[in-house]
């Protein structure tokens, strides 16, 4: 137990400056201040900036390197440049009319938490070296198990994304079960066979089923290819399942998968980067039944949360799966039940000291509550059927290729020449005005609207669709 140090036995701190190289106080809370003033000004103006500006090497380099700095450069000044030319030319995922790929609509609450916990260095590693923000971590992830319907008793860490707590989940179910084969489909996430490359999965262990017409997982050809996998001698061990795919939002037959696996004793694995906070509502729910099934679940916050960059999580249904593959010391095996209050966060992941992402994603439950954040995501649903029916209403110009299910919508013109979408997408992405890409579905071209920004309007749908209409 520790007690707050008695006032008498406060060390004098006066004489330590307040910055460790230096800085004085005012400085720092004027330009503190500054940084404030500059993030809201950017988030009230936002959707008056192109949606995506991509600046050339030669440009960006000259006016950002300038050589390394022997002596102090005006800080203003530094900022300036950087909110003017670094942080002007990316993406700008929550932006309104940012449409593609998975939007990164980061919320004003989260990015509070964030500032705090840098400002404060926090770590979240171990119990001993952080208690607090470690509890925060505990906290925001039985409150993000709950808001997605998850059983009790499931855990987690926050990692740096989903490429990450895809690979964090491989590994703890190749620990739990023994290296083995693992079966997904030409629609998984590209970084999941990576994920798998990387964690020394040779090639004939990886099992890549071709998808169904749905583009989803057909539980007949997975169940053919384990018998034959097993008739060969090999060791079947996970399902690699998609809870919303990034191409087109769907979502393979979560409840049939889990049945497989149960019966053929294999990991249930769901990646549900960007489609899991959809299972907070109760339409998202039933597209997404049977992911309270999985071993192991990924979400990325950093995408349908709210969240700023970065942040992704990994569930694990069975307290200790994380620490039985990645706990420090080989000769621990803590009894986790009985351990349960002090986590040592460190001991479920591959990062030692780690940041406190957690922070944010506390303080966006707390600021905003649950029922504020259902309707953020509900909105999103709603924008893909938005888009859906406007498509519909041109059905001379465009013919939907997958319906609007939990935020995307994936479209034709009707004789698209080749390489006609994806010269549409960067045309209206070129011009400012939306970010719009185009992908394959199988060898079938489409473009594709991610509709998960609560910001966005009917009118930025309907503008966007226009554009898109016309030739480049
Ligand atoms: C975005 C995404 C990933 C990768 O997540 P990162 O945060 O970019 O690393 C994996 N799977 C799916 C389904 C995704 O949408």
């Amino acid at each position: 137990m520790s007690s707050p140090v008695k006032a008498s036995e406060v060390p004098d701190c006066s004489r330590h400056p307040a910055d460790t190289l230096g800085m004085p106080a005012e400085d720092m809370r004027r330009l503190g201040y500054k940084v404030v003033d500059l993030v809201v000004e950017r988030l009230i103006g936002r959707d008056l900036e192109p949606a995506i500006l991509t600046g050339t090497p030669e440009a960006l380099m000259s006016r950002l390197d300038g050589g390394l700095p022997e002596a102090p450069v005006d800080p203003d000044n530094s900022l300036d440049l950087l909110v003017r030319v670094a942080l002007a030319h990316q993406q700008h995922g929550d932006h309104p009319r940012y449409f593609a790929r998975v939007p990164g609509p980061s919320s004003f609450a989260a990015v509070l938490g964030e500032w705090l916990g840098t400002g404060f260095n926090a770590i979240s590693a171990s119990w001993g070296g952080g208690s607090g923000p470690s509890t925060v971590e505990l906290v925001a992830l039985e409150w993000l198990r709950q808001f997605i319907g998850l059983p009790p008793g499931t855990e987690g860490v926050l990692v740096s994304g989903g490429s990450l707590a895809n690979l964090t989940a491989f590994a703890a179910a190749r620990t739990a079960r023994g290296s083995g084969v693992a079966y997904l489909t030409d629609q998984a996430h590209a970084s999941l066979p990576r994920s798998l490359r990387g964690l020394g999965f040779a090639q004939e262990q990886v099992r890549t089923l071709e998808s169904d017409a749905n583009l989803r997982m057909p539980p007949d050809a997975l169940l053919a290819a384990i018998a034959k996998d097993r008739r060969a001698g090999r060791h079947p061990f996970m399902v690699v399942a998609s809870g919303g795919t990034t191409n087109a939002g769907t979502i393979d037959p979560l409840p049939e998968i889990a049945r497989i696996c149960k019966a053929e004793n294999l990991w249930f694995h769901v990646d549900g980067a960007y489609g899991a906070p959809a299972a907070a509502t109760a339409q998202g729910r039933r597209c997404l039944a049977g992911i309270e099934h999985a071993d192991s679940l990924v979400l990325d916050p950093h995408k349908w949360l709210f969240q700023p960059y970065d942040v992704g999580c990994v569930f694990v249904s069975r307290p200790g799966t994380l620490e039985r593959c990645f706990a420090l010391d080989a000769e621990y095996l803590r009894d986790v039940t009985a351990d349960r209050g002090q986590v040592d966060f460190r001991d479920r992941s591959l990062e030692l000291t780690r940041r406190a992402r957690a922070l944010k994603l506390w303080m966006t439950f707390r600021t905003y509550g649950c029922e504020r954040l259902r309707a953020a995501i509900r909105r999103g649903i709603a924008l893909a059927e938005f888009a859906e029916a406007c498509l519909r209403g041109s059905p001379a110009t465009w013919e939907v290729v997958v319906p609007a299910q939990i935020g995307i919508v994936c479209f034709a013109l009707r004789n698209a020449g080749e390489g006609e979408h994806a010269r549409r997408a960067k045309a209206v992405s070129d011009s400012g005005y939306a970010a719009v890409s185009s992908t394959m579905l199988k060898s079938r071209s489409v473009l594709r609207l991610c509709t998960i920004n609560p910001l966005t309007t009917e009118d930025d749908i309907a503008g966007t669709i226009d554009r898109l209409a016309r030739p480049a």
